[in-house]
């Protein structure tokens, strides 16, 4: 199947743009479904003109996966508002839910939580999200009966331009919140306030360094013995910012700047494959404990996504301090049946 034009993609990242400046945003829904449609298209979309169905529900379990960590209270303190009315309705069910449960996999396996969510995210920024300086224009999806269409060519923009679209839902976002007078008081001169909204606590790092610890406490890259409990991700944070259970390897300092952004080389995916189906219950459990969100499938398919990007960008991979190798066509034979 081809491939969306030059032409097209330009016209998606304009639109995407006029998104931002245009659209009307009294909440911060448009933001998180515009982060989750991009996110799912990394997991089931292709990169062609093929359109995507995506239903209704796994779009509400993706709000609740994003504002769950926003749903605590800030600062030990209340909510942070996320409508610039009455609190907004997805958070104020989620913070419902956080009473009487703590845990995001009780959370997202909530049949009730998931429906009330999704009726919610159907009724607004499915509904409004299109809505361009007052007029309703169809670039992204057309809206169906229990899902939406993402139309051709947009799964591959939203998957080639994944961290693009991610950085700039982010950057609105925190805008937003920050900009709603309701949230003055409580924001103050915290400048946390990113690392609130969007960053895994320290504290789950840490809970995931010392259960990694308990696998084996060498460096996954070279292979020496690691005193601290420093974890690296294994798909780089900076390409894809969501934190998976089985994306967290144990590396000394030294290994982590060096690879820093880049996307490990052939003989590391190689072990680091057999390293997450080896030990796949064990990092199931480890991230289950820290709180951070177990989905090996996915798992999977954003690593492949990962490595199909970058060898449509010509990257390299790294191998060790200052060696690398280029990522090539082959690599991507590690998930022959994810692409059958
Ligand atoms: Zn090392």
């Amino acid at each position: 199947m081809s491939v969306p034009s030059p032409e097209f993609q330009l016209n998606f990242l304009t639109k995407l743009q006029r998104l931002f400046a245009e659209g009307d945003f009294t909440a911060t829904y448009k933001f998180a479904l515009l982060i989750s449609i991009a996110d799912i298209a990394v997991q089931h979309g292709q990169d062609n003109n093929a359109p995507l169905t995506i239903d209704h529900r796994s779009i509400g379990k993706k709000f609740i996966e994003l504002y769950w960590q926003q749903t605590a209270p800030f600062k030990q303190h209340s909510l942070l508002s996320q409508n610039l009315g009455i609190q907004a309705a997805v958070v104020s069910k989620i913070a419902n839910f956080r009473q009487s449960n703590k845990s995001i996999s009780a959370a997202l396996s909530s049949k009730l939580l998931i429906t009330a969510v999704t009726s919610t995210v159907v009724a607004q920024p499915i509904k409004y999200m299109q809505n361009l300086g007052g007029v309703t224009e169809e670039f992204l999806f057309k809206r169906g009966d229990g899902h939406i269409t993402l139309l051709p060519g947009i799964a591959y923009c939203l998957r080639r331009f994944q961290p693009l679209v991610q950085q700039l839902s982010r950057t609105h976002w925190i805008e937003h919140i920050k900009g709603n007078k309701q949230n003055i008081d409580l924001i103050g001169q915290d400048n946390k306030l990113e690392e609130f909204l969007f960053e895994t606590p320290r504290k789950s790092l840490q809970a995931i360094g010392l259960g990694l610890r308990k696998i084996s406490t060498k460096c996954f890259y070279c292979g020496h013995t690691v005193t601290d409990v420093d974890v690296d991700h294994f798909i780089p944070h900076s390409l894809y910012p969501r934190d998976l259970a089985h994306n967290f390897v144990l590396a000394d300092p030294k290994c982590n700047r060096s690879k820093s952004d880049t996307l490990a080389a052939r003989s590391h995916l190689q072990r680091w494959l057999d390293f997450i189906e080896t030990n796949k219950d064990n990092l199931s459990e480890i991230g289950a404990e820290a709180g951070i969100l177990v989905d090996f499938k996915s798992m999977n398919y954003v690593a492949l996504w990962g490595y199909q990007n970058a060898l449509a960008g010509g990257s390299q991979a790294w191998i060790r301090s200052k060696s690398y190798e280029p990522v090539e066509a082959s690599y991507l034979n590690y998930w022959a049946d994810l692409q059958a």
